[in-house]
């Protein structure tokens, strides 16, 4: 239960943080225009700024978006922001290029240019995004061009605008409370795994853990959070952000073959569910790092590498739910949100359709979701595991003590003496005490063994000594039975308990026509004499003793007390006494 609100306290801990690193970057939230760009070209690197003049080369729509190319061009037409405030500021979604050069044209041929890279990025505290300064533009620009040399992606381009206002990059306060908030549901799961692996270790709580930190990794870089704590350079925000979620997904994969129960997954499924796994982390990882040879194909390629695990995960969780797994079913909940919002996602990257930035945030809602789910399902599992684990603790005690009882009597069995004696020998008990029916043959000839078990069951009764704690009965086999005794009188006690025994016969089983007594040989071992004396020493002797009780005329015991240790196991020299 403490653990339990520390757990709270901290996840509240981290809403608050997440909420306060949000809230003075879009607290100046006054709304300022922001200018998207007219029209795009595409060419290779060697077209100059005065050969992109005539209108005819460039798309003036939404459409025909590419990033696998040299060099991309946008167009800023002055006619948008007649009348307004000059734009000072470039901004745009967080990727990798090479450079972006600007051309401010003037009507009279005047033009000023500024060369930019990736190290002058400015990546700013709320949103994925970076700003860049404009060269000055004045009344008389009329166009404003920006060449963009080497983009790693299609939403870099659609998402780029200029403004006079640079807090107008800034994501809302909205968005941004919805990513702290996030980071919070992200925490609590990350600290519950931990606490689970104390007490459970298994391997898919330290996936599942990994997997919740790639994710907070990916929500701190891909929704810009990571800015209001540390300056980030803008080629480690763009290259963090997609290698994170490559990462959360391969481990997304791997959590998934280990965490579904026995059965759940074919073979070839699981197989391949683990291999989807590693491919993610390898491939998508890979283009994640949007180095400069990839730049044609690594936008494309992290996104079509990641379609084989969207398809495997799927199959799995569905093949694993066909098969009746429970686990499968809290998946399919946790990853329906996730997949669609990927999907979209993987659209968008691609160019294949073009929304607002803020259809990112259903992928950290997802994300969210899906975390917090799972951490149901790992404490759904947590439970089962333990109930499991307590049955089989149940059982492997009940049967120790069906190994270590004797079935007919309910007394110790020779098995469990054996292994307790030097430990009971070094607690005091020194009178070994062996006590045999006498011609008991002959009860079970007259009347049958089942009159024999309950003489048998009665003698126990008898020897236990009930409530006695320095008093062990032990059946030894057959109608041999021991008793163990510590502390005084232990002679006087363990002769009473012997002259108890007919008596205890008589009056649970009734219809014999003779007592039925008991011999006894008994073998105390004196405090000065007392050194370790193995079992088997213990019952040569008192069998020996238990001998002669017999030979002279049964229902008595002989005994004698080691003052002195010998090693022979028959009592050559004993004092002896006999009674009658
Ligand atoms: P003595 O006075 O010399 O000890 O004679 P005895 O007949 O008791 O000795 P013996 O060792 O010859 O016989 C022991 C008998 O105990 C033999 C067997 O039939 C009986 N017995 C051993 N275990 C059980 C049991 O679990 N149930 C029953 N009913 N009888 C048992
Ligand atoms: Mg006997
Ligand atoms: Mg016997």
């Amino acid at each position: 239960m403490a653990k339990l609100c520390l757990l709270l306290r901290l996840w509240l801990a981290g809403v608050l943080l997440g909420l306060c690193a949000s809230a003075p970057a879009a607290a100046d939230d006054q709304v300022a225009v922001s200018y998207a760009p007219d029209c795009h070209a595409v060419t290779d690197r060697d077209r100059s700024a005065t050969a992109m003049q005539p209108r005819a080369q460039w798309t003036c729509n939404a459409g025909n978006w590419r990033s696998d190319v040299p060099v991309v061009w946008l167009r800023f037409e002055a006619e948008s922001w007649k009348g307004e405030e000059m734009p000072r500021h470039f901004f745009t979604r967080i990727a990798r290029f090479k450079s972006i050069t600007f051309h401010a044209l003037d009507a009279d041929g005047g033009r000023r240019t500024a060369r930019l890279t990736e190290a002058d990025g400015n990546p700013l505290a709320a949103g994925p995004v970076f700003r860049l300064p404009l060269p000055e533009i004045t009344a008389e620009t009329t166009v404003l061009l920006a060449r963009i040399e080497e983009p790693h992606s299609v939403p870099m381009l659609t998402e780029a605008r200029i403004t006079h206002d640079s807090a107008k990059a800034d994501w809302s306060q909205a968005d941004m409370m919805l990513l702290a908030f996030v980071m919070g549901m992200l925490v609590l799961p990350f600290l519950f795994d931990i606490s689970f692996y104390v007490v459970l270790r298994e391997r898919f709580v330290v996936l599942h853990a990994a997997m919740v930190a790639s994710m907070m990794v990916y929500v701190m870089t891909a929704g810009g959070l990571a800015s209001a704590f540390v300056a980030l350079p803008v080629a480690v925000m763009a290259v963090l952000a997609p290698l994170s979620y490559a990462l959360a997904a391969g481990l997304t994969g791997l959590f998934l073959a280990d965490f579904l129960e026995r059965g759940a997954q074919s073979r070839l499924m699981r197989r391949l569910t683990v291999a989807t796994a590693w491919f993610t982390m390898i491939a998508p990882g890979f283009f994640a790092l949007q180095l400069d040879r990839t730049q044609p194909v690594d936008d494309r390629g992290y996104f079509l590498t990641f379609l084989p695990f969207i398809f495997v995960v799927s199959a799995a969780v569905l093949e694993a739910v066909w098969r009746g797994s429970r686990s499968a079913r809290y998946l399919a909940v946790a990853w329906t949100p996730i997949i669609i919002a990927s999907i979209e996602r993987l659209m968008r990257g691609l160019g294949w359709h073009v929304g607002p930035s803020s259809l990112d945030q259903m992928i950290y809602i997802a994300v969210g979701i899906e975390v917090v789910v799972i951490s149901l399902a790992i404490a759904d599992r947590f439970l089962a595991l333990r109930r499991e684990r307590d049955a089989a603790l149940t059982e492997a005690r009940m049967l120790e003590q069906i190994s270590t009882r004797d079935s007919l009597t309910g007394l110790m069995n020779r098995r469990a003496i054996e292994a307790r004696f030097d430990e009971l020998l070094a607690q005091g008990f020194n009178t070994f005490a062996l006590v045999d029916l006498d011609r008991f043959k002959a009860i079970n000839d007259l009347h049958g063994h089942q009159v024999g078990d309950a003489a048998l069951i009665a003698c126990a009764s008898a020897i236990r000594a009930s409530g006695d704690r320095d008093a062990i009965a032990v059946r030894l086999g057959g109608e041999e039975f021991v008793v163990l005794l510590r502390g005084e009188r232990t002679l006087e006690r363990a002769e009473a308990l012997r002259q108890a025994v007919p008596i205890r016969i008589a009056k649970e089983v009734p219809g014999l026509d003779l007592p039925v007594t008991a011999s006894m040989g008994v073998v105390v071992m004196a405090d000065a004499a007392r050194k370790t004396m193995a079992f088997a020493e213990f019952y040569a002797r008192a069998d020996a003793l238990m001998y002669e009780a017999k030979a002279s005329g049964r229902n008595r015991m002989a005994y004698e007390r080691l003052t002195v240790f010998t090693a022979a196991p028959a009592a050559r020299n004993p004092e002896r006494e006999q009674a009658a």
